[in-house]
């Protein structure tokens, strides 16, 4: 049996989120995980260091308690996701060194042209370039959720050498991806990425993180089991990362 883990919630500690840690930590007994990461938000476009600083000082102050409260039954790490981190080094260099996380996600939410484009191939074709770059020029550990434009799309424009390129780099720099459980909630679709490319990915990786970006109670378990038997089914190894190194568990 694998030990069940969730490396993807977003707490209050998020702008879009409400959930308690508490009740985060609540739901994940209940559902048999055993090591879970809380992910929340930084977008330096949008927040000051100030405000940042002072929101992970006191969220991790809370998991530091429920770990204690919950020992043997649960592990909280301690992570953040970070939107276009290849934007703001320098920022992201003195969030990592102010504060000791586990596990740093970088992701891309803002899509160029998105909005002001009808063409949707060159739009996923500017998608994965703002993917590559920050593959290329950020310090995160794990790329998350490729394919998001497709929450958008509902369907994939992606094409053959675009992925390839990309998880080429995810390979050449030390770093691995996530297999994002939210696809089918968010777009009807399988995971993000989807099963193809995840497939693809195991031709160069061997490690994945796997996290059901929640942002409410119900969606903490979500479809964590499908993410589950693929990585058994094509050999991929699901991973935690403590004080920003991996663990096979
Ligand atoms: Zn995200
Ligand atoms: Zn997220």
């Amino acid at each position: 049996m694998m030990i069940k883990t969730n490396m993807h919630i977003h707490s209050k500690y998020s702008w879009d989120s409400k959930m308690e840690l508490e009740d985060i930590a609540k739901i994940l007994i209940e559902n048999n995980i055993r090591y879970a990461t809380i992910t929340d938000h930084v977008e330096f476009d949008r927040e000051d260091m100030m405000y940042i600083r002072r929101k992970f000082s006191e969220r991790d102050y809370e998991i530091d308690h429920l770990n204690e409260k919950h020992q043997g039954k649960l592990t909280l790490l301690k992570g953040v996701e970070i939107s276009e981190p290849h934007l703001y080094p320098k920022q992201v260099e003195e969030l990592a060194n102010i504060f000791p996380f586990d596990f740093i996600m970088g992701s891309i939410h803002n899509i160029p042209n998105l909005k002001t484009s009808e063409n949707k191939r060159y739009v996923t074709y500017l998608y994965y370039r703002e993917i590559l770059k920050m593959i290329e020029s950020s310090s995160v550990d794990v790329i998350g959720h490729i394919d998001y434009i497709n929450r958008y799309y509902k369907e994939d424009f992606s094409e053959y050498n675009q992925v390839k390129e990309v998880l080429d780099a995810v390979k050449e720099n030390g770093k691995i991806i996530e297999i994002n459980t939210s696809a089918e909630r968010r777009a009807q679709l399988n995971l993000f990425p989807s099963i193809d490319k995840i497939c693809r990915y195991k031709l160069v990786g061997d490690y994945v993180t796997i996290g059901s970006d929640a942002h409410r109670l119900p969606e903490v378990p979500d479809n964590l089991e499908q993410a589950e038997y693929l990585c058994e089914e094509i050999g991929l190894k699901p991973v935690i990362f403590e004080k920003r190194k991996k663990i096979v568990l």
